[in-house]
C-alpha cells in the first residue's frame, strides 16, 4: 500500500487511458477485498436486468460474418479469368491469359494457399486482423483455470471445450470483481470476454462488450468502488473496435443501435451513480472514431447538382 501512495505523487497516467492488463496481484487483491467496499458497491448495481431486442446484433453479426467470407480460390486459377497456373508462390503473379495481377497468399479461415483479386487484397488483411492476437489470459490465471475446469467436471460436463472453460472462468471472475468494487478489473474482464468471442468469430458481439469496456472506461472505472473522470480512450481498445468497423466497412457514427443494445444489455450499474450517461460516452467514441469515419464517407455528387436535376 505504501508503494501505491508514493506513485501517486506523479498523479495517474490519465494519457494512457485505462488499463485493461489481468495482472496476478490484481487478482489476488480482489479476491482478498472481503466486505470493505460491500455497501458501496450495492448502491452503484441495478438491482434488475433489463430486457433488450437482440435482433440487432443478429443484423450486424450477418453483415461482418459476409465481409469475413473466404475470398479467393484454392485450385491455382487466376482469379479473373480461370486460367490455370500450376506453380503458385506467395507472391504477386501475372496471368499469362489475361495479363491481370493477382495475389496468393494463405487465408486465414483455412490456411489455404489463395489466388484473390487484387482489388480484395484490403479486407483479406482485415480478416487477418480481426481474428488475429487474441490475448491468452489462461497463460497467467494458470491455476484459477485449472481450478474451473475442475469444477465443470465435477458438475459433469463432457467434452470440455477450452473456450467453454475461459468463458466460465472470465464470467465468474467478472461477477467476482464487480461485487468486490474492483471495476476497473471487472472492466479488463469484460475485455478479454469480448476478445475470446471475436476468436469464435462472433464478431458483432465482441463488437458490443468492446463498446460496453468503452462505457466502463468514460466512467472511469477504477478498483476501490468509484469513478474517476477519464476522458482518454485506451489505445487497444480503440484498435479492436477500429478493426472491426472496418471489417464490416462501418462507420461509428451510424452504430448507436448496436451501442445502445450493449450498454442496457450488459451494463450492471445504476446510471444514477455514473458519471457518463449512454449518450455522453457514445458521444465520446464518435469523436474518436472521426476521422476514420470520414474516411468511409461515400463520394456523393455535388450538393449544386443535386439541387439542379430535383429543379429540372
Ligand atoms: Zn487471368
Amino acid at each position: 500500500m505504501k508503494m501505491f501512495e508514493y506513485f501517486s505523487w506523479f498523479g495517474p497516467k490519465t494519457t494512457e487511458g485505462i488499463s485493461l492488463e489481468i495482472e496476478k496481484r490484481d487478482v489476488s487483491a480482489m479476491k482478498d477485498a472481503g466486505e470493505a467496499l460491500c455497501e458501496q458497491v450495492q448502491k452503484a448495481l441495478q438491482q434488475k436486468k433489463s430486457v433488450v431486442d437482440r435482433q440487432i446484433v443478429m443484423v450486424y453479426e450477418k453483415k461482418l460474418r459476409d465481409r469475413f467470407q473466404k475470398l479467393g480460390n484454392l485450385n491455382q486459377k487466376c482469379p479473373y479469368c480461370g486460367n490455370e497456373h500450376r506453380s503458385l508462390q506467395m507472391r504477386e503473379t501475372k496471368c499469362t491469359q489475361c495479363k491481370k495481377i493477382f495475389l496468393v497468399q494463405k487465408r486465414v479461415q483455412d490456411l489455404g494457399t489463395a489466388a484473390f483479386m487484387t482489388e480484395q487484397k484490403k479486407q483479406f488483411d482485415l480478416q487477418w486482423k480481426v481474428v488475429s492476437d487474441i490475448k491468452r489470459f489462461k497463460l497467467f490465471l494458470a491455476h484459477e483455470y485449472e481450478y474451473i475446469q475442475k469444477k465443470l467436471l465435477k458438475e459433469g460436463k463432457k467434452n470440455l471445450q477450452e473456450s467453454e472453460v475461459m468463458h466460465a472462468l472470465l464470467g465468474a471472475y467478472a461477477k467476482n470483481s464487480l461485487s468486490a468494487g474492483h471495476y476497473r478489473l471487472y472492466s479488463a474482464f469484460v475485455f478479454y470476454q469480448a476478445e475470446l468471442m471475436r476468436s469464435e468469430q462472433r464478431f458483432a458481439e465482441a463488437l458490443s462488450y468492446y463498446f460496453y469496456v468503452h462505457f466502463l472506461h468514460a466512467n472511469g472505472v477504477d478498483n476501490s468502488a468509484s469513478f474517476q473522470s477519464n476522458t482518454q480512450m485506451n489505445e487497444e481498445l480503440k484498435m479492436r473496435i477500429g478493426e472491426l468497423l472496418d471489417l464490416g466497412d462501418l462507420q461509428m457514427k451510424k452504430m448507436k443501435g448496436l451501442y445502445d443494445y450493449a450498454i442496457l444489455h450488459l451494463n450492471r450499474f445504476d446510471l444514477k451513480c455514473l458519471k457518463s450517461d449512454l449518450n455522453q460516452s457514445y458521444a465520446i467514441v464518435v469523436k474518436e472514431f472521426r476521422l476514420r469515419d470520414e474516411e468511409k464517407e461515400e463520394i456523393k455528387p455535388m450538393r449544386s447538382f443535386v439541387l439542379y436535376t430535383k429543379a429540372s
